[in-house]
């Protein structure tokens, strides 16, 4: 609607300056170059008008002609940058679909077309780790490396060389790199920790880590690297304030206060993770002191207080009760711990024990030691320390798995049972 009243609006001014110079009186004598023109006002006026459109013309055409070349160039790279585009999109599909060879000679078209940017040079070197040319890779990530605005893709490919050809010394130094060129990076700090759990530095694991489990396991093997022993202990105090319920950190915190001559604060510690989570190592740590059995008896009896009717409990008392020479406090205890839902071999075994020590070399304790250590066969498994990534069990906790390099995922239990596929017997 306002396009149609534009045009209405101009027709009509036009109509009127028209109308108006048609009206216009007098003449116009001009002399060039001894020709003298003599005409009326309107058509001077028209004259004027007129050559002026044609030096627009002119002026127009001479500008279209000189730049022609500049825009047939323009055109062309333009036409250059599209089919570059065009492979470094294909050399990106190919990189995703593990299609080595397209992937290289994508990338290696679109290098040529484009040049060396750093996208160009990022698929190139992609494509040449997918090849397994590892050699070529490697020179084109220092290309990279050596650009300011993509060095930290550069030091970034080959830190993940270095980390895969395992040299710790190397992958360290391209993190440090990494780290001063993109400070704080995401990336980084997961793959820092991972690069401290390969080399068993605990502590810039810890620096590294989020919060969670392997935080726990890294602050409990940190501890241990410090040599500064008041430094060390506020760690372990710190890693058992954080983590309660995990015993390799009471166990940590407990030692320390052990070897300050801190033993009471010591069973403190070890009596509260046991309320909450009752561990055989807990025991270990608190009566590590002691050897008398029946002091060691006492002493069980004591961490054991906070916590007295879980089975893990009683079947502490068992084994200390049976080891200071009371066979009948020993199997009252194995007794409750069975009441109270234990059903592992370890209870079984203690009883075959029981029977072998209270009764001798007896026909009817034979048959009562045999009987014992067959229901043990078909009892439950025994916890112990597994690593829940790979499966692999591990005769102590450890921080990672030394098998599958996974931090913080050794975990106390007991292993789930290989299915069993009943055969029919008829
Ligand atoms: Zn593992």
């Amino acid at each position: 609607m306002r396009g149609i009243l534009s045009a209405v609006l101009a027709v009509a001014i036009a109509v009127a300056v028209a109308w108006w110079v048609a009206g216009l009186t007098g003449t116009v004598d001009a002399t060039i170059a001894g020709y003298t023109i003599e005409t009326t006002t309107p058509v001077a006026v028209l004259g004027v008008v007129v050559i002026g459109i044609l030096l627009v013309l002119v002026l127009k055409l001479f500008g279209f002609v000189v730049t022609l070349p500049l825009r047939i160039g323009a055109w062309r790279a333009g036409r250059r940058r599209r089919a570059g585009e065009a492979a470094s999109t294909r050399a990106l599909v190919a990189i995703a679909a593990g299609d080595a060879g397209a992937a290289r000679s994508e990338a290696a078209r679109a290098r040529r077309l484009l040049g060396d940017t750093a996208q160009t040079l990022l698929h190139a070197a992609e494509a040449a780790r997918l090849a397994g040319r590892e050699d070529e890779a490697a020179a084109l990530f220092k290309l990279l490396a050596a650009r300011k605005d993509a060095a930290f893709l550069g030091l970034r490919g080959l830190f993940r060389q270095a980390m895969a050809k395992e040299d710790w010394t190397e992958a360290s130094r391209l993190a440090h790199e990494a780290e001063a060129v993109r400070p704080g990076a995401a990336w980084l700090r997961a793959e820092r920790a991972q690069l401290a759990v390969r080399t068993g530095n605990w502590t810039q694991a810890l620096a590294s880590a989020g919060p969670g489990l392997d935080a726990a396991a890294f602050a409990v093997a940190a501890l241990d690297q410090e040599t500064d022993a008041a430094r060390a202990m506020r760690m372990a105090r710190r890693a058992w304030k954080d983590n309660p319920d995990f015993s390799p950190a009471a166990v940590a915190y407990a030692r320390r206060l052990q070897a300050a001559g801190r033993e009471a604060k010591a069973l403190d510690v070890l009596r509260t993770t046991w309320k909450t989570a009752p561990h055989p190592d807990l025991a270990t740590q608190a009566l590590a002191p002691v050897t008398n059995p029946e002091l060691r008896l006492k002493e069980g009896m004591r961490l054991v207080q906070s916590n007295p009717t879980h089975p893990e409990s009683h079947f502490l008392l068992a084994r200390l009760a049976m080891d200071a020479g009371l066979p009948e406090e020993a199997r009252a205890h194995a007794a409750r711990a069975q009441a109270a839902g234990m059903n592992q071999q370890r209870l079984w075994v203690l009883l075959a024990d029981l029977e072998a020590g209270q009764h001798g070399d007896t026909e009817a304790s034979r048959i009562a030691q045999s009987d014992a250590l067959r229901r043990a066969t078909l009892a439950d498994a025994d916890p112990g320390w597994r690593c829940e990534a790979c499966g692999t069990p591990h005769p102590a906790w450890l921080p990672a798995c030394p098998v599958c390099h996974a931090a913080g995922r050794i975990t106390w239990g007991v292993a789930p049972r290989p299915r069993v596929i009943a055969l029919s017997s008829e």
